[in-house]
Order: structure tokens, then C-alpha cells, then sequence
């Protein structure tokens, strides 16, 4: 096709060049400051991060995995769910979901994805907690994960919700400024701030990015906002106090500073990604070869972080003959068109060396349908048009 172009995934550095100079100038003034741990760039991080979120409260910690993890030991805490306790997840999240699950001797529910919304099929949350209850498990608590920057939270999540008195915590790792059309237990519509607590990832890739590890909390509950800053802090709730047994999981004072820089962009970063989605949702409008992420009609409840398109099944095929096209059109799209892709995610949680033996589950034929079929396009940049036209011709030909 002799196309010109090389489209790499992801490429932080070029992506960051409006903002480089912003972002050096803040990393300077906290060298000069000499505060490296807590001090005001905290502080204020967090009222921003709070304030965008639409909650009364939020504490930077560490990364996203800690965040779920502290936020899942605070509710143990404060007595709102046990261990031993079931909590619903999708499927195919990805494994940090499960860790945090997992870590607090909680036990992962793992319900199916929709293919539409590739989220958590919530008109199966009733069935799964009544066949937990069957096995003897109590299910107390749901983690809609907003997986791929699209938000997890419709009438039927909200009402088992309120139905099963679930505590309710969201990984929200992939979906900052998503909204929902119907608003969240505290009356917000935005990810975050939907359930009793919502966790955030900084890691670089995600939407937001820190310069290194990073993540947070929001939340309306004083007590959770409080019990995750001590459980972040080795569990002391003032200097050489300590009411808990905690860990260290602070958020770095450089960290908070670069993300207060990014939050300010969040709109446009937001805004790039959508109209980047719209981009490639028109230009592979008569692809019949792979399956459109559903764009869905609500604008706001989807902020792109991955476009995720699938292998469009035949009459004859097994997960491993999608897999095989899969293959072929990736390397396709890398040697004809320059457009380098990735999978999001190759093997679910429930697969992995780590949990294959010890996880139990129900069959979990559409994860691993999609596990098998879906890859991820470039979605953070604007793609030249010349690239999305090399773009739908190579994959229509696969
Ligand atoms: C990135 C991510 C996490 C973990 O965040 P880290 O900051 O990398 O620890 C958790 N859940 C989901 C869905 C993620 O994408």
C-alpha cells in the first residue's frame, strides 16, 4: 500500500509535547519546594480530583491496584462487608480488578461482559447472587469496572443495587470524565462517584496520566475517605499514631503536582479521544470483517481509552480460528498499513497461572469468545486520513 505513515499504539512522548514545558515547570517547583511526601500539590490535587468527580472527598494513594485494594480493606473496616463476602466483577476486567478482590479474602462473583458494551452484562447480577447463595457465599458488594472508558451503570445495575443493599465500589481506572445518563447513589453522573467509593489509576497509559505510579479515591463517606488516608499512611491517623495496621501507599508529592497540570486538560485529552472514536467508526463503517465498538447514544459515557474492535465471527468458527484471523489481521495492519495494535486483554483473570486452579466461576463461554477476537486500535492520537483509508482497505481484505 506504500503508505508513508508509522502509527505506533501509544506514544506518550509526542502526545505530552503541548504540555511539556507545563510539566517541567511544575516538577522544578517541587524540587525547589523540597517536599517531596504530602505537603499543598497533595492537598490540592486531591479538592480538584474531588471536585471534577462531583464527591466531598478524595485521597491520593499510591497507584490504581492499591486504591481498590485500601478502598475494599476500608469498607472491611468499617464493618460495611465482611471477608468471605462475594463481590460481582466482570469477567474480563483486567486482573488488578480480581488482585484487589482477592487480596482482602474477598471471593470475585465473575459475571459476563456484554459483547455490545464489552461491561458487565448487568441483567445477570440477580442470577449470580443467587447461585453465590446456593454455594453459601453472601454477596455484599459490586465492582462495576467502566472498562475501556465506557461507564458501567444502568437502571439494572442501579436497582440490584439497591435491591441487594450492595456496597458498591468501581474501578474506575479506565474512564475518568465519563458521565451516566442516570445518576449514581450520591446523585452524581460521573465514574468515580457513582457507587460509595471509586477508585483511579494514573499509571502513564491510562487517560490521565502521572509521570510514574500513581492513583486515588473519591468518595461522599467521610469515614472511607478517612480510613483509606490512615490505611495509606501504616494506619496511623496522626503522626506516630497508629489505630490500624496499614501500609504505606501515599501518592508522591511530584506525582500529585504533574496530575493537577493534566486534570486541567481533561476536557480536551476527553474530547480528542471521542472524536478520534468517531473517526474510526466512520471509516470502518463497511468493514464487514471485524465488529464496531457500539458507540453508544449516550455521548458522555464513553471517553475512549481503548477502541476496541472484534474479529467478526463466521458460521464455522471456534475461539481458536478467530484468534488465528486475529493474528493475521494485526500483521496486516503492522506490515501494510504501519498501524500498530494491541489486545486488551489476551487472557482473562480467571485463566491465569495464578488463579486457573483456585478461582471458582461459572462457564465464562462469551469471555473467552472475546478474550479471543478483540484487539485494540490507536485511539489517543488523530490518525492521518490517509491511515484510516490504509486502515479499513487492509482489514476489509482479511
Ligand atoms: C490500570 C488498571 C488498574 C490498575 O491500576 P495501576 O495504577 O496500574 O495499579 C485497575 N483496573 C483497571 C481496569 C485498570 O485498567
Amino acid at each position: 500500500m506504500g503508505t508513508k505513515h508509522h502509527i505506533p499504539f501509544l506514544d506518550l512522548k509526542s502526545l505530552d509535547t503541548p504540555y511539556r514545558d507545563e510539566l517541567k515547570a511544575t516538577v522544578c517547583a517541587v524540587i525547589d519546594s523540597g517536599r517531596y511526601i504530602g505537603g499543598p500539590e497533595v492537598e490540592s490535587f486531591e479538592h480538584t480530583l474531588a471536585t471534577a468527580t462531583g464527591t466531598q472527598y478524595a485521597v491520593g494513594v499510591s497507584n490504581g491496584l492499591d486504591a481498590l485494594r485500601l478502598s475494599l480493606r476500608a469498607a472491611i473496616e468499617l464493618g460495611y462487608i465482611h471477608r468471605g463476602d462475594g463481590i460481582i466483577v466482570a469477567a474480563n476486567t483486567y486482573i488488578a480488578s480480581i488482585l484487589a478482590i482477592t487480596d482482602n479474602d474477598l471471593r470475585p462473583i465473575l459475571v459476563e461482559p456484554s459483547p455490545d458494551t464489552y461491561n458487565l452484562d448487568t441483567s445477570l447480577i440477580n442470577e449470580a447472587i443467587a447461585h453465590a447463595a446456593v454455594h453459601g457465599i453472601t454477596v455484599s458488594a459490586i465492582m462495576p469496572v467502566h472498562l475501556y472508558g465506557r461507564t458501567c451503570w444502568d437502571a439494572a445495575l442501579a436497582k440490584a443495587v439497591e435491591r441487594h443493599r450492595l456496597f458498591v465500589i468501581e474501578d474506575n481506572a479506565q474512564a475518568i470524565g465519563a458521565q451516566s445518563e442516570i445518576p449514581g447513589i450520591s446523585g452524581t453522573h460521573v465514574t468515580g462517584g457513582l457507587g460509595h467509593i471509586g477508585a483511579f489509576s494514573f499509571y502513564p497509559t491510562k487517560n490521565i496520566g502521572a509521570i510514574g505510579d500513581a492513583g486515588a479515591i473519591a468518595t461522599n463517606d467521610e469515614r472511607l475517605a478517612q480510613s483509606v488516608r490512615a490505611l495509606a499512611n501504616y494506619g496511623s491517623d496522626r503522626r506516630y499514631h497508629n489505630i490500624i495496621c496499614g501500609y504505606n501507599c501515599r501518592l508522591d508529592t511530584i506525582q500529585a503536582a504533574i496530575l493537577s497540570v493534566r486534570l486541567k486538560y481533561l476536557g480536551e485529552i476527553t474530547a480528542q479521544r471521542q472524536a478520534n472514536a468517531r473517526a474510526l467508526d466512520h471509516a470502518l463503517l463497511s468493514c464487514d470483517t471485524i465488529i464496531r465498538p457500539e458507540m453508544p447514544s449516550y455521548a458522555p459515557s464513553h471517553v475512549w481509552h481503548q477502541y476496541v474492535v472484534r474479529v467478526k465471527p463466521r458460521p464455522d468458527d471456534s475461539d481458536a480460528s478467530l484468534d488465528k484471523r486475529r493474528t493475521q489481521m494485526r500483521h496486516a495492519l503492522e506490515t501494510l498499513a504501519g498501524i500498530t495494535t494491541d489486545i486488551h486483554y489476551e487472557t482473562p483473570p480467571h485463566l491465569q497461572p495464578c488463579y486457573v486452579s483456585t478461582l471458582e466461576h461459572a462457564p465464562l463461554t462469551q469471555t473467552i469468545r472475546l478474550a479471543a477476537s478483540v484487539f485494540s486500535l490507536p485511539i489517543a492520537a488523530a490518525l492521518p486520513l490517509e491511515s484510516l483509508k490504509a486502515l479499513a482497505k487492509v482489514l476489509s481484505q482479511c
